[in-house]
């Protein structure tokens, strides 16, 4: 046993525990450290499955209202709050006793309980007054990261939400403001939305999600302002106070002034920080950006060399499958294998209706970084399988070298664009061409079809669309 390779993980969400369990099928000897019960983390717990859990409600609920234009009417949703929380819970509770068990299996010792580095090779972890110390040849911080509450929105207060609140489905207010346009802001909009309650977003920036591609925003964006009640773009809220009547008067400060407004509820929804402080990392060479991020290099390792970091911690994009890939880069680069982390293209989701999906390079960031580009489109109004699933909400672009072809990002806006950017993702990283692209048969009618219609477009040869090579 001796000379098992010791690795402490600190953090089980989707960086941690696939980190362990890769790291135990190497035959290391791991040890995995989390505050709850079970593997999980934010993910599990408080973020992506129990958002798409609520997010799949929503869906049934809007498309039974809306199939009434196509003859079928429904009643009114009869809502049962405290099932549909019961079931929520029950799919996460569901998922991380499975990982729970994978643990066992896979013979990683699961430490609940709060770790600090009190140096190079030690974790000091503290469970409810205990305290177990853990030594390791490498460690893995995958901490995660935490709502970053701007300091005038810090109310100690039940009707101020961030989004583990939010999830938790206390209530359906009848009016919710959601400060924050961008990711958990539009998905928790989309969710109370279709719930009953009147929403009205503010969003700091001149659009919604800031650093989304401006076309697929513009699909989303006039689908959400006939599903909310109001967005305000190019405005913050400046204050919240409780009032006597069970809300919160917001003072909103927009190019026009400031106006106050009252909400029965609010949700912060305005970015997300790592959770790199009070680890004890001062006990050890690990150094951190201005942002908080731990550096780390193409290997995630930090400047110590016992400690890697992987996932929101180790910096942007906060998302689980990076912290996942990560994971794989860390395990394989502490068993001397010459792994490194350089994706291509890496898919973002963002689950509204209609979803919004993207990898690689978007249209803005290649002119940004003076790319020669050449762009392919499919409007959804030209599908078949939009038109019969009656929405045709939606587009499908390519982002590619110019000349080459070569395609160097996609996105998609529409209904399971989250799925299908999954075909789009595997081209760019393959490096294909426009061309492979078009000469690949998809299946009709279907929606994966537009990505091969986009590069039929941009050769003029799409049977549907009348779209010219620009
Ligand atoms: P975000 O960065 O996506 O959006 C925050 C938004 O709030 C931005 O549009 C910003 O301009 C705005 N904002 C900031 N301060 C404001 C203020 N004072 N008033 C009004 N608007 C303000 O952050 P998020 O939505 O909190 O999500 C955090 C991270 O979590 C995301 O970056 C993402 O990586 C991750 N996430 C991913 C998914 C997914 O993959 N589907 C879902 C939820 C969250």
């Amino acid at each position: 046993m001796a000379d098992r390779l010791r690795i402490a993980v600190l953090g089980a969400g989707p960086g941690g525990y696939p980190a362990a369990f890769l790291a135990a099928e190497r035959g290391m000897d791991v040890t995995l450290i989390d505050t709850r019960p079970e593997p999980g983390g934010i993910c599990l717990y408080e973020g992506c499955i129990p958002s798409k859990a609520l997010l799949h409600a929503a869906a049934v609920i809007t498309e039974a209202r809306e199939a009434e234009a196509i003859g079928l009417t429904f009643g009114a949703p009869a809502l049962d709050l405290d099932r549909l929380r019961a079931w929520k819970d029950g799919v996460v509770r569901g998922l991380t006793g499975g990982l729970g068990q994978i643990a066992r299996a896979r013979k990683v010792r699961y430490v609940q309980g709060r770790g600090r580095f009190i140096d190079t090779h030690t974790l000091r972890v503290a469970h409810d007054g205990e305290l177990t110390e853990v030594q390791f040849d490498a460690a893995i911080v995958a901490t995660g990261s935490s709502a970053s509450i701007p300091p005038p929105l810090r109310l100690d207060s039940p009707r101020v939400w961030d989004a583990a609140a939010a999830l938790a489905l206390p209530e359906v207010p009848a009016t919710l403001l959601v400060v924050g346009g961008g990711y958990i802001g539009l998905e928790m909009a989309t969710v109370y939305a279709a719930l009953g309650s009147r929403v009205t977003v503010v969003e700091a920036t001149g659009g919604l999600l800031p650093g989304a591609d401006r076309d697929l925003v513009e699909v989303l964006a006039k689908r959400v302002a006939t599903t909310v009640e109001r967005i305000h773009l190019h405005m913050t809220v400046q204050a919240l106070a409780e009032t006597d009547d069970g809300g919160i008067r917001a003072t909103l400060a927009g190019s026009s002034g400031t106006e106050e407004a009252r909400f029965d509820r609010v949700l912060i929804a305005t970015g997300r920080r790592p959770n790199s402080a009070d680890l004890g990392l001062d006990a050890t060479r690990v150094s951190l950006t201005p942002r908080g991020f731990v550096e780390v290099d193409v290997q995630r390792r930090t400047a110590e060399p016992s400690i890697y970091a992987v996932g929101d911690v180790a910096g942007e994009p906060m998302l689980a499958h990076k912290a996942t890939h990560e994971a794989r880069v860390a395990v394989e680069a502490i068993a001397g294998e010459p792994s490194v982390w350089e994706p291509s293209a890496i898919p973002a989701v963002i689950y509204t209706d209609p979803e919004v999906a993207w990898c690689g390079l978007t249209e803005a960031e290649a002119q940004a970084h003076g790319l020669d580009i050449e762009v392919a489109r499919f409007p959804w109004s030209a599908s078949g399988r939009a038109a019969t699933a009656a929405d045709r909400n939606g587009l499908t672009k390519w982002i590619a070298q110019a000349g080459s072809g070569r395609l160097l990002g996609a996105g998609i806006v529409g209904r399971g664009a989250g799925e299908l950017i999954g075909e789009a993702t595997l081209a760019v990283e393959m490096g294909a061409r426009l061309e492979d692209i078009r000469l690949t048969v998809h299946a009709h009618p279907s929606r994966s079809e537009t990505l091969m219609e986009a590069a039929e477009a941009f050769f003029g040869t799409s049977p549907h669309y009348l779209g010219r090579r620009r």
